[in-house]
């Protein structure tokens, strides 16, 4: 990642120093000293968001006992808005900083602390020099007691692993820093040293684990051709029920529920974050959108182009376990029927285009409310199953020879390692057309900018598959609503855009009373026998109040996908098949 222009940057030494006096209670204290200043005013800023999760967190909320001092003499630091904190520094060559940040939301994005570990997301942990950026710093932590172990991938200082240096900015909070009892074991691939830092216990089996993420470090490493870690670090934060990851140049974070390695499907889906968030090491942080860095930790950054960072991720996820053997090809298509009922049974996506998704990420995909099913589509669902169609075409289109891993390499070295910057939205498309060998107008037209359904079984069809819905001849009657159970009373939690509850007026947090006059009990059981057309009478609570609908029974349009063989496969298809399933001879 390259780093922001900076003045006097050279000339400065920043180190900082993290200590846990009072880890119970989920407190990191920080003191900063900045020597060799040359200037009359200090600025000290922190993000305000983390890359990777595109959501303002507003992370100067957590600190407090900000204070600043020079010659061991108390000097004023008053904040100039959020997260900028000004100090006086006419005639001052270094000054020190310390406050408190208090870390209690456990994520992948977010900072924990308690008597057990601390992870640190760094963005939220530091503040830095406004228009310092490319400064290095040192790191030192201090352990809370009974800590014994860093895992980042900072530099450790002399081998001192509490002692870590980063090279600028866009470094340290691109990395992340988990201290405590951690189980830590290492495997080798792709020439690089890889190290995975497993907190809070598990039912892991550390070498099955090292023979399978090996296999997909490899897998991703010849999609792109090149592997540009020397080290890297998996941090693994396991909990009763966790989830999520978040991507990093040199190490990730991932979620992970703790008791689920033994479970096939659990393992499964394990691995396919692993895989996810390891192949973000290319896709997003080096062949990225070129507003994704140098970052404004200050603002949103915008970009048409999650579909493609998130999305193609999201569609290699699974692919990569395929093609590293780790997954059947009939697990494989299972996957990708899933994806395609989310995205067909997504009201949403006939209304919010690709690319929209993405440039509102910060405002919609990342804060939902009861409306997002039917007002937004998923740019990791859809965005990995137009992945998905563009590798079908380019495979199809070149007979075999090319696929959608030649397009994602050949942009990795044209612009990463070439221009050493990121893609415009039209280079991204120049590459693909590349490789099709056709222009890519209509379909992006279509697809990305548009809200015309996906066309699947074109596409499906190049490998001889088709997807049909088995539920395509059903006629049954409902209500278009999803209800949940709470204290014994049925709730509505989503009303579904056009069905029954939408056209007449069933709202979100209706309580369901009666139907017909009868209590309600479960709904598809009290609609049995009645037919589409049907008009029955449904009593609500909204708001403390009683009220009666008349509902007229509109037929249950859910979908139900299914991929299949088609039943003759012509030589060409197979070829494309064996391609993208990586079926051998
Ligand atoms: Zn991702």
């Amino acid at each position: 990642m390259n780093s922001t222009s900076g003045n006097a940057a050279g000339a400065v030494q920043i180190s900082y120093t993290v200590t846990f006096p009072e880890a119970q209670a989920h407190y990191a204290d920080v003191e900063m000293n900045i020597s060799g200043l040359a200037q009359n005013t200090l600025d000290l800023k922190m993000p305000v968001w983390t890359p990777g999760s595109y959501l303002v967190r507003e992370f100067a909320k957590n600190i407090e006992s900000f204070t600043a001092s020079a010659i061991n003499k108390a000097i004023d630091a008053p904040k100039l808005n959020k997260n900028t904190w000004r100090i006086n520094t006419t005639g001052l060559s270094a000054v020190t900083v310390k406050y408190r940040v208090y870390c209690f939301e456990i994520s992948v994005r977010t900072s924990f602390v308690d008597a057990s570990h601390g992870f640190l997301s760094t963005s939220g942990i530091f503040v830095y020099p406004d228009k310092m950026l490319n400064a290095p710093s040192t790191i030192k932590i201090i352990p809370y007691k009974g800590w014994t172990t860093v895992s980042t991938s900072l530099e450790a200082v002399n081998g001192d692993q509490f002692t870590r240096h980063s090279p600028n900015y866009d470094i340290l909070f691109d990395s992340p820093i988990e201290v405590g009892t951690q189980d830590v074991f290492g495997f080798d691939a792709a020439g690089v040293k890889y190290e995975v830092c497993m907190v809070g216990g598990g039912n892991y089996d550390k070498e099955k684990l090292k023979v399978d993420m090996a296999k997909i470090v490899e897998q991703e490493t010849a999609v792109f051709g090149e592997n540009p870690n020397k080290h890297y670090v998996f941090i693994v934060l396991n909990a009763q029920r966790g989830g999520g990851g978040l991507e990093h140049l040199s190490s990730t974070v991932l979620g992970a529920s703790r008791d689920n390695y033994t479970n096939p499907a659990g393992y499964r889906n394990f691995l396919s974050l692993v895989a996810h968030e390891h192949f973000h090491l290319w896709n997003v942080k080096r062949l990225r959108p070129i507003v994704l860095g140098p970052f404004d930790y200050d603002n949103e950054n915008y970009t048409t182009d999650l579909w493609i960072a998130e999305g193609f991720t999201a569609y290699y996820q699974n692919l990569i376990l395929r093609h590293a053997g780790l997954i059947t090809p009939e697990t494989y298509l299972a996957a990708i029927t899933g994806e395609i009922n989310t995205i067909e049974n997504q009201p949403g996506a006939k209304i919010q285009p690709l690319a929209e998704a993405s440039f509102d990420a910060w405002i919609k995909s990342y804060r939902p409310n009861e409306n997002s099913i039917n007002t937004g589509i998923s740019y990791y669902d859809k965005g990995a199953a137009v992945g998905m169609l563009l590798d079908l075409e380019i495979i199809n289109d070149t007979k075999g020879k090319s696929s959608l891993d030649d397009v994602m390499k050949y942009l990795y070295n044209t612009y990463y390692k070439g221009k050493k910057r990121g893609y415009t939205d039209n280079e991204f498309k120049q590459g693909l057309e590349k490789f099709a060998g056709k222009n890519l107008d209509e379909f992006y037209k279509n697809y990305v900018y548009g809200v015309t359904p996906l066309d699947y079984n074109k596409y499906l069809g190049y490998a001889g598959y088709k997807a049909t819905d088995e539920a395509a001849a059903t006629n049954d009657p409902s209500l278009g609503v999803m209800i949940a159970e709470q204290n014994g009373k049925k709730y509505i939690t989503t009303v579904l855009r056009g069905g029954a509850g939408w056209i007449d007026g069933i709202n979100v947090n209706d309580e369901l009373v009666t139907i017909d006059g009868a209590p309600v009990t479960d709904v598809p059981t009290m609609l049995n026998g009645k037919k589409v057309g049907d008009k029955i009478t449904v009593t609500v609570m909204r708001d403390g109040l009683p009220i009666t609908l008349p509902v007229t029974l509109l037929r249950n349009n859910r979908m139900k996908y299914k991929v299949d063989s088609l039943p003759d496969v012509t030589p060409a298809q197979m070829v494309v098949r064996k391609k993208w399933l990586a079926l051998g001879e």
